[in-house]
């Protein structure tokens, strides 16, 4: 049985102040739960106001992009050591806004992908077809490149604490949500990317999240999917009620 994990993504929202209110709010309705992973990826500025109002819970806490150098002169750039340090145990790779806005490749997820297993972070690797591929009839072609660039040089041994995102762009902020039935079929292509790279052993257990408008009223029918292991949650993570609701399917 694969454990479901259920993941924030604030984006480029709250400063530390409003981050500690959304935990104050947050865990009285997730204190007993231990049914799924929770995982906050907050941006990176209130990452210690966040690792230091989970302490004692069973909360999580990533990064929401990281460097694939330790250290160095990259301006702006943080490494994975440096999230380790703070606390983070997991990192988001590859979203689709850092695809679009900030150039990165398949190759720079795989850069930053390795980096991450290196300083045992636990990544979190997007991918996701655009709904031009969709319409055309290439997304299990996009999900198979994106996952094999993404992929390489790293053994099963490695790669067993990755966790994959199918976050098709199209559904991401948009309101429209993939059918379970579609995201079942984009999973069950990466799963066989996954058997590629590692083996069949570590593919069986890779956790495979779906992320795209995923709010209280879609979680149950998504969730419930055995293909589906879990979510990574924009929008409506931003609320402690509703983030609450989603964790509690
Ligand atoms: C995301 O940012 O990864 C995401 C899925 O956003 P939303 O839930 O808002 O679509």
């Amino acid at each position: 049985m694969r454990k479901k994990l259920i993941a924030a993504n604030w984006k480029m929202y709250k400063t530390p102040e409003q981050a500690e209110a959304f935990i104050a709010s947050f865990l009285p309705h997730v204190w007993e739960h231990s049914r799924d992973e929770i995982v906050l990826c907050p941006p990176f500025v209130c990452i210690p106001a966040v690792v230091d109002a989970v302490r004692n819970s069973q909360i999580a806490v990533g990064g929401q992009d990281v460097f694939w150098e330790k250290e160095g002169a990259y301006t702006g750039a943080v490494s994975a050591p440096m999230l380790k340090a703070v606390g983070c145990s997991h990192v988001i790779i590859g979203h689709s806004e850092r695809r679009q806005y900030f150039g990165e490749t398949d190759d720079t997820v795989n850069r930053k992908l390795r980096a991450a297993l290196a300083a045992e972070l636990v990544p979190v690797v997007c991918v996701g077809e655009v709904l031009q591929e969709r319409e055309a009839g290439q997304t299990e072609d996009v999900l198979r490149r994106q996952c094999g660039v993404a992929f390489r040089e790293i053994s099963g041994a490695h790669a067993a604490p990755m966790v994959v995102a199918y976050e098709p762009v199209w559904a991401i902020g948009t309101g429209k949500t993939a059918t379970p039935e579609m995201a079942v079929e984009a999973h069950q292509v990466i799963r066989k990317e996954a058997a590629k790279a590692f083996g069949e052993d570590v593919a069986t257990k890779l956790r495979i999240l779906y992320g795209g408008s995923v709010k209280p009223e879609n979680a149950k029918a998504l969730m419930s999917q055995a293909e589906i292991d879990g979510a990574l949650v924009g929008g409506a993570s931003l609320d402690p009620k509703s983030f609450a609701a989603i964790v509690k399917w």
